[in-house]
Formats: C-alpha cells, structure tokens, sequence
C-alpha cells in the first residue's frame, strides 16, 4: 500500500479562547502543530466549552467572538494551513455534548477526583467547591479527542492524566458495547517552557510578561528593552551570567545565526558587551522570526469573512465526523429504539 492510499493518523489540539498567543505558545505547541500537518490529519478545536470549566462569566463568555478569531489569526499566522488542518468552534458540534453525556456514565467520580490537575486548577483559582463541570472536564476532553476518533494528541506532562481517562473510557467502551474507538495515545512534548520576559515565571498572557505574536516592531523593540537580564551584574564590564538569562534563552531560541549568538555569550561572560547591544540584536532577531508572522497576518486581514468561512468549514467537516460518531456509538450500545 502506498502513502498516498494509506489512511492518515488523526491527532486532535486546540486551545481555550482567553486571548492572543505569544512566543511561549509558539515554542510550546504551535511550531509543533506547524510540522504535525505535514503528516497527520489535525484536527485543531477553538475549546470554548474548556473555557467555562473556569470562566463562566458573561464577560468572558462576550469575549470569545473575538478571541476565537484573535485565535484562528494567530493560527495562520505561524502557518497553520486550512487545507491540512481541521479548525473548528467546539461549542458549534452538538454532538460533543451527546457523547460527553453517554461518556459520563463509564467513569467514577473517585477516578476524577483522583486527576491530579484538578488539585492544581483548585489551588491556583482559589476555588473550594469544584463544579460538577470543571470535576469532569476530562471526560469532555475525552468527548473531543474520541469524536473524531484521534489516534493521538499532543499534550504536556501535565495532561498526561487526561489522556489515560479518556483511554480508560475508550476501553470500557469498547469492552461493554463493541470496538468503536481507538485508544488515542499522548505525545508527549519535551519542549522547555519559554519564559517571560522579567525572568522566573513562564510566559503566559495573563502576566503581562509576554511578547505576542501580534506585536508590532516597535512593542518588540520596547518589551525587549525591558526585559530582564543578569541581576548581579551592575556595569557592562563586569562579566555576567548567561544561564537563566532570559535575553539568551529568547537569542537560543528565536535568534538563527548561532555564531553571533555564542560571540555575545562569550563577550558578556568575559564583560565585554553591554546588555543593550544584547537587546538590540535579539530585537531584531525577534522581528525577522515575526516578519512572516506578519506577512501571512496581512493576507488573511485583507480576505474579511475569511477566518468566518474556515471556522465554518471546519466546523461543518466534525459536525459529520461527529453524527458518524454518535451513529457508531448508538448502533453499538443498542440505542435504535426509534428513527430518528
Ligand atoms: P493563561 O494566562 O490564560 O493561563 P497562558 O499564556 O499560560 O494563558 P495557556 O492557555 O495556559 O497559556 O497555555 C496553553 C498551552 O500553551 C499550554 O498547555 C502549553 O502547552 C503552551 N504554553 C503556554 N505558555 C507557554 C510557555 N511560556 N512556554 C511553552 N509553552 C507554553
Ligand atoms: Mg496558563
């Protein structure tokens, strides 16, 4: 059988929409989503439902017209191509709520409770009394990945446990009623968490340590000038430190022209560079990294009701992927009762 006959493997990402993405995303999923199309069918979902798990306010809920689209630009942007990758609205496939209800039932609350990010999402909002809903957002998890039938996805370490419910129900699934799902596997990404830009903390967009992927040259130009380096170092002749600093981790990471890099390492080692001919030079490796960013950002500005039309589209395509789902699933559990 060649490649071109031979069915590709499915992978399931996607992100909540709380607002724009920045470099840390780029680093940490985005790139790798960027090569993933190549080989796989991707199915990327815009995971509003995800978001109410813990910002159920109308205010947020307002939001997500635009952070949906802010979301989808971002996506394109990077070079996320609609013709490889599925982009859909979760909260638009009704039949992510149909599965999510029959899933509910093969799970135990203890085996939830039990998810150690649930502990982690509790102490970091504050919140006392989960929500039934935030309790079982893997088994919604496992609704996404297993509506589509995904052979993998991508996560951090942290999801790994979301990924090990949503086999356990796949199984007890199959086990009780017929072989329906696969059992999606983890790929688990080793990438290093890119961090903000006053150092310590990742970066994240509620911070206010980020540099999106939005950012004009001259926010790069300010946010860089900002930032933070070595704290033990007072003048640009004493010799500095260049692990853990987060100008040379952005160098490292965004910069292309390694011997320029290691020259400006070696030089503030030594304390023969200041930290603004560092800045400089990471801003405009920054902005080359971002000019194409740029470029594809305008093209996709220009076609308005383009981004409308792929969420459609997208949506439109799982929206049967979906209605096939739940044909399996019923025809599998004996649910024909009646025509429907
Ligand atoms: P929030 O402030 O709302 O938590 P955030 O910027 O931390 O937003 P998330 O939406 O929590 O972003 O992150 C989604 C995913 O993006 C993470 O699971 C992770 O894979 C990736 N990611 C986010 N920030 C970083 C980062 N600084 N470095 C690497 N990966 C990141
Ligand atoms: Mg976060």
């Amino acid at each position: 059988m060649s490649d071109s006959t031979a069915k590709r493997k499915r992978i399931l990402t996607g992100d909540r929409p709380t607002g724009k993405l920045h470099l840390g995303h780029y680093v940490g999923t985005l790139a790798n989503r960027v090569r993933l199309q190549e080989e796989y069918d991707v199915f990327l979902l815009v995971a509003d439902y995800h978001m109410l798990t813990t910002r159920s306010g109308k205010d947020h809920i307002l939001d997500v017209a635009r952070n949906a689209r802010e979301l989808v630009f971002d996506y394109l942007s990077v070079g996320i191509n609609p013709e490889k990758t599925t982009i859909y609205v979760q909260s638009l496939v009704p039949e992510v709520a149909e599965i999510f209800l029959l899933f509910s039932m093969l799970v135990t609350v203890p085996r939830l409770q039990r998810v150690p990010t649930l502990k982690e999402v509790m102490h970091d909002l504050h919140i006392e009394n989960p929500s039934a809903g935030l309790l079982i957002y893997p088994v919604l998890q496992a609704a996404d990945i297993l509506l589509v039938r995904a052979d993998l996805v991508p996560v951090g370490k942290d999801q790994e446990s979301h990924i090990e419910v949503c086999r356990e129900i796949a199984r007890r699934f199959n086990q009780l009623y017929g072989p329906v799902f696969p059992e999606a596997e983890g790929l688990i990404g080793d990438v290093a968490t890119l961090v903000g830009t006053y150092g310590k903390a990742k970066m994240s967009k509620s911070l206010n340590n980020a540099i999106f992927l939005s950012d004009d040259e001259e926010t790069v130009r300010k946010k860089v000038m900002k930032m933070y380096t070595d704290p033990t170092r007072l003048r640009a002749t004493d010799p500095g430190n260049v692990k853990g600093n987060p100008v040379f981790t952005y160098h490292d990471a965004f910069n292309p022209d390694v011997d320029e890099v290691d020259d400006l390492k070696a030089r503030y080692l030594k304390g023969t560079v200041g930290d603004v001919e560092v800045k400089k030079k990471l801003i405009t490796a920054i902005n080359n990294f971002l000019e194409p960013v740029r470029a594809r950002r305008a093209e996709y500005t220009a076609k308005p009701g383009l981004i409308d039309d792929i969420i459609q589209h997208g949506t439109e395509v799982v929206t049967r992927e979906g209605r096939e789902t739940v044909g399996l699933m019923r025809e599998a559990m004996g649910m024909t009762y009646f025509k429907k």
